[in-house]
């Protein structure tokens, strides 16, 4: 198996360890990659230092809401804005099982409920204290319409797998500081987020407007048939324009690769 995490675009390297603590516990002996990549992905969501699940940034409105997905053998599921529940990748993967292929909101909420995910408050201290410490500094409308457009990326997680000949992306999100609630980023997006085929997996991480506007997974994954992964990660960074938070992890054939913007915690097997 091949296999590759990270912690999201800006998280600092000395969380290296807990991706890989991620990867050990979440992937002993997977039947194929998309277990693999579910596995880690849930570590991560559950470890608080990460922007995903347990830990996820709180929108300007003091609510929480995360973005996931998984793709697999030419198939995906993938989940946005949902709240109260600690593993938004385990409700994306049972997306994956048909017969639809993205829930949003209030829906797929009503959706993971059915399917035995019990209400979960995601919230951490440390969320609620730099959510007050925002709020503290918006004292008109004005600054809260400069809020709007100081949306960053971060800490966000996921990972890619090859497995069998097989390969596997999953990622989540809480988001990006600090967003209105409703916003959707590129993370549960095909083709912007993540996307896995037969060459291989790509997930990305960073300002998800961006990404979207890029198609940034889908293209690594074109640029890897030219370019060998390690050159494929490199350009779709290098195609954004400079001071963009932009973060890419791939498998293929070669094994795996990852290039950012900025320091980006990772783990690779
Ligand atoms: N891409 C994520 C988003 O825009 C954020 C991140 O990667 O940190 O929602």
């Amino acid at each position: 198996m091949k296999l590759m995490a990270h912690g999201g675009v800006g998280s600092p390297r000395e969380l290296d360890r807990h991706v890989r603590m991620a990867v050990e516990k979440g992937c002993s002996d997977p039947v194929d990659a998309l277990e693999a990549v579910v596995g880690v992905v849930s570590e991560l969501e559950d470890d608080p230092v990460f922007n995903a699940g347990t830990g996820s940034r709180m929108r300007l409105d003091g609510s929480i809401q995360m973005d996931a997905a998984v793709m697999f053998r030419g198939n995906m599921g993938a989940v946005g804005g949902i709240e109260r529940v600690r593993n938004p990748v385990r409700v994306a993967a049972e997306v994956y099982k048909g017969p639809y292929v993205f829930l949003v909101g209030g829906g797929a909420r009503r959706f993971a409920r059915g399917m035995g995910f019990v209400s979960y408050d995601t919230s951490t201290e440390k969320r609620r204290e730099e959510l007050l410490e925002m709020q503290e500094k918006i004292s008109n409308d004005e600054e809260l319409r400069r809020m709007y457009h100081m949306v960053d990326g971060g800490d966000t997680v996921g990972c890619v797998a090859s497995l069998g000949g097989e390969y596997a992306a999953a990622v989540s999100t809480g988001g990006t500081s600090y967003c209105i609630r409703g916003r959707i980023g590129d993370s549960p997006l095909v083709g912007c987020g993540f996307y896995a085929g037969e060459h291989g997996a790509v997930v990305t991480t960073g300002k998800g407007e961006e990404i979207i506007k890029n198609i940034a997974a889908y293209r690594c994954y074109e640029y890897m048939k030219e370019y060998g992964i390690s050159g494929a990660c490199q350009k779709v960074v290098e195609d954004f324009p400079k001071g963009i938070s932009v973060g890419v992890i791939a498998v293929g054939e070669e094994g795996t690769a990852s290039a950012s913007s900025k320091e980006m915690s990772q783990w690779s097997l």
